[in-house]
């Protein structure tokens, strides 16, 4: 059992490792976390850059292609750059980022040397009084900056935007059309309930019926393309436009049957599904010396009982969702 291949019990490989490199972030948007923020861990209750690399690394070994690094905000952890020269090291690993983009400006020129090409910058917002509202920091000319030197920079840029019933539902169209002139693909996520209190709606207004349908009634000519593996959104393209736009629907769980992810919390936990509750703490395991081999067959072993979607995930819960997604890293 040298490299064996991760597969769940339902027949789906694991090609998609996302990892959470810290649970801080400098924002504090309202459907994410409190404005007091969480309990944010000491360093020493984190997984070390060096436990997340050995962890990357048999993971790679095991198949997986393509890491996220997400967070917490990624740029807010002291030597996140080193890890990624270490990751750039894997050879065919896929290494992109998700962040909020009001610190990776200075990190454009070292990002692109170490053949990052993706990034995914979470933006809700094209309006700065909406931004400060949602995220409760006035950093808005910071990130809308720093979006735009990423595309003229060349990477492959994801809009990921939130929407929010009362907040922001005007930017379905404002970030439509940002993607007319830009060649950036726009995807609106249906809010989670992983906003750190525990209370959530009733009932989601803002669906991805209900957004596409927004963009259709402006947008009549948009067309689906096919719903590729592994994909959570579906995606669009409308005549004359450099980019294009997506809809997740994070919260209605239309793309469970073909997940291929893994993730790793920045606490060390793994969950096979979003919606778990965390089915295995890594930390405690690792720094209890075990060999690569055993590690591997810990995957394995935690992927054999893995819930075929996030409902049957969250239904196993021990509790309700109270935690943020900053634990997590979406
Ligand atoms: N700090 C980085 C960022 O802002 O992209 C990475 C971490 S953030 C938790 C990852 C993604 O989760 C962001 O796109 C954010 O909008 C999304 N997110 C956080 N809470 C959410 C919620 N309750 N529902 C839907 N998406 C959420």
């Amino acid at each position: 059992m040298d490299n064996p291949q991760l597969l769940d019990n339902h027949g789906r490989e694991l090609t998609y490792l996302r990892l959470a490199v810290t649970d801080r972030c400098n924002l504090r948007c309202t459907y994410c976390m409190p404005a007091e923020g969480i309990n944010y861990m000491p360093e020493r209750e984190l997984l070390s850059w060096e436990e997340m690399f050995r962890l990357t690394r048999i993971l790679h070994e095991m198949g997986i292609k393509k890491v996220r690094i997400t967070g917490g905000e990624p740029f807010v952890r002291n030597g996140l750059l080193d890890f990624l020269t270490n990751l750039a090291g894997l050879k065919d690993l896929e290494i992109c980022l998700t962040t909020n983009g009001v610190f990776i400006g200075e990190y454009i020129e070292a990002l692109k040397k170490l053949g990052v090409r993706h990034i995914n910058l979470s933006l809700d917002s094209l309006d700065w009084d909406r931004f400060h509202q949602i995220t409760r920091r006035d950093d808005f000319a910071k990130v809308y900056a720093n979006l735009i030197s990423l595309i003229d920079a060349g990477f492959q840029v994801k809009i990921n935007a939130v929407v929010m019933q009362g907040k922001n539902e005007e930017d379905i169209i404002a970030l439509t059309e940002f993607a007319r002139e830009h060649p950036v693909s726009v995807r609106f996520i249906e809010e989670m309930p992983f906003n750190g209190s525990g209370l959530v709606e009733e009932k989601l207004f803002w669906d991805h019926a209900r957004i596409l349908e927004r963009i259709r009634s402006q947008f009549p000519d948009l067309k689906a393309r096919p719903f590729l593996f592994g994909e959570t959104a579906n995606t669009y393209d409308i005549p004359g436009f450099k980019g294009n736009v997506g809809v997740i629907a994070a919260f209605t769980r239309t793309f469970c049957g073909s997940c291929n992810r893994i993730r790793l919390t920045a606490k060390g936990q793994v969950k096979t599904c979003l919606y778990d509750d965390g089915v295995f703490d890594m930390k405690p395991y690792l720094r209890s010396e075990v060999s690569d081999e055993e590690v591997k067959a810990q995957f394995l072993k935690l992927f054999k009982s893995r819930p075929l979607d996030g409902f049957e995930a969250e239904n196993k819960r021990k509790g309700v969702i109270t935690e943020s997604m900053t634990t997590i890293g979406g």
